[in-house]
């Protein structure tokens, strides 16, 4: 066996649904299907589904805790991409706020569609 083969056969994964050694990319959460069964699936959407499904339920806190340690190991970038976000789209976002709730506090009442009571008069 050359060494081409053997990390090939590294990457094989069992199909979920038929059981044929496939290649499969980890990163999807969903289980593994071969050529055959993805290019089948809208047929077996249902099937799937179910899988899919039953998949999650066996595996939510696995997937859970997956996405936990991914944000862990990525807040920064997160938050720094959150920031760059905010940074470039603030007058966007400005706008945005003032039209659906106004500059005052009697805009966000008419906003909400509640009656504008001032501050004086409520209980
Ligand atoms: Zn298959």
């Amino acid at each position: 066996m050359t060494i081409a083969n053997q990390e090939l056969r590294e990457g094989l994964v069992k199909c979920s649904l038929c059981g044929a050694l496939t290649e499969w990319d980890d990163s999807l959460e969903v289980p593994p299907l071969c050529v055959a069964c993805w290019d089948n699936r809208a047929g077996a959407d249902n099937e799937v589904a179910a899988s899919q499904r039953a998949y999650y339920e066996a595996h939510k806190d696995e997937v859970a805790a997956y996405q936990r340690a991914y944000y862990e190991a990525h807040k920064d970038e997160v938050a720094a991409y959150q920031r760059a976000y905010r940074e470039a789209h603030k007058d966007e976002v400005a706008a945005y706020k003032r039209r659906i709730a106004g500059d005052t506090e009697e805009g966000i009442f008419t906003a909400l569609g509640l009656p504008f009571i001032p501050p004086g008069q409520r209980e």
